[in-house]
């Protein structure tokens, strides 16, 4: 469970998931007490790595003519892994960092 560096409000791994695929809003907002909460720079790169693995695997069912039926349990196991996934790596941070 991530937390609010301000107010210590707790941030769920379901608002996380839908304030940055849902809605796309960045940075996050508490609820609470309306500080602006970033992901800090190894959380992005973590992050930005994790999306080219979907067409990556989508590429290489394709390529071996994988089932239909394997594909598409493979691609939800993916995708049900990621979304566990995905808020566990995010850390929390009040300021903005830089990449670099
Ligand atoms: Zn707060």
């Amino acid at each position: 469970m991530k937390k609010c560096s301000s107010c210590g409000n707790r941030i769920s791994r379901w608002y996380i998931i839908k304030e940055t695929l849902g809605k796309k809003q960045y940075p996050l907002v508490c609820d609470q007490c309306g500080q602006k909460l970033y992901f800090t720079a190894r959380s992005l790169k973590i992050s930005y790595s994790l999306v080219p693995v979907l067409p990556i695997v989508l590429l290489l069912l394709l390529l071996f003519h994988i089932p239909d039926w394997i594909a598409g349990v493979v691609i939800l196991i993916l995708l049900t892994s990621l979304f566990v996934i995905y808020p566990s790596i995010v850390q929390l941070t009040n300021d903005e960092e830089r990449w670099f």
